[in-house]
């Protein structure tokens, strides 16, 4: 089941398109099913995509482009019809993802829409070195300077909470320093997959019933259920 096109009505209102890319070039996040999604059939990968961005109306001047890995990773036929249907449609809002390991790229691709926004969304996942290290299996490290860099540069991070291994002062303490650096954060509550990384009930039940209200935060996407954008594959 599958479902590559959606639009956002709530706040922040937006088209989203799941595109397919290449693997995603880390590729070692504990937690990551996404790259299931990957694919080495440029071909392939750009007739679908180009249909999939042929339903993109401009509605919302808005549009957030997901791939299951970074903008870096699309072919690059697909990476120009975006650009092309950003100009045709009068896109002023354009979101893309990029892990980490490309924040010093981002100019590359802010100077393909000279005209729009560029907004980038990474995965920090916490603010806990160690856990994000050791549990989810990123590979970096975060001091104040670099997250003060970082904030300059990536308008939103993603936070991946209840899963075990954490605790509540955790997520509590990601949430705060979330907010503080970054102009938005999305909050994904874990969904189990695969991976050998497992949710933790009783962190849910409680976060849920304390922080359901952050779905209307101004600056915070709350997603309880990994399908809660409309866009997904599973
Ligand atoms: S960087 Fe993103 S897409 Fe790549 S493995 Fe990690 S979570 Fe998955």
């Amino acid at each position: 089941m599958e479902s590559r096109y959606s639009k956002i009505l709530e706040k922040n209102q937006r088209e989203i398109v799941l595109l397919k890319s290449f693997p995603c070039s880390y590729g070692k996040c504990s937690f990551c099913n996404y790259i299931n999604d990957n694919s080495l059939n440029e071909d392939e990968m750009n007739t679908l995509n180009f249909d999939i961005l042929s339903k993109v109306t401009g509605e919302f001047s808005s549009l957030e482009v997901i791939n299951s890995g970074s903008v870096f990773e699309l072919p690059a036929a697909t990476l120009k019809q975006i650009v092309a249907i950003v100009k045709e449609k009068n896109i002023k809002i354009i979101y893309f993802e990029i892990y980490y390991g490309y924040h010093k790229r981002l100019i590359e691709i802010i100077s393909l829409f000279p005209n729009t926004e560029v907004r980038f969304r990474t995965g920090i996942e916490t603010f806990d070195n160690d856990f994000r290290k050791n549990i989810y299996n990123k590979n970096f490290s975060l001091d104040e300077a670099a997250l003060l860099n970082l904030s300059q540069n990536i308008y939103s991070t993603c936070l991946l909470i209840c899963v075990q291994g954490q605790t509540r002062e955790m997520i509590e303490e990601d949430i705060r320093i979330g907010l503080k650096y970054f102009k938005s954060i999305t909050i994904n509550i874990f969904i189990n997959n695969e991976t050998k990384i497992k949710r933790d009930e009783e962190l849910f039940n409680w976060f849920i019933k304390k922080y359901s209200h952050l779905k209307n935060h101004p600056k915070i996407e709350l997603l309880i259920d990994n399908k809660d954008l409309g866009v997904f594959k599973q």
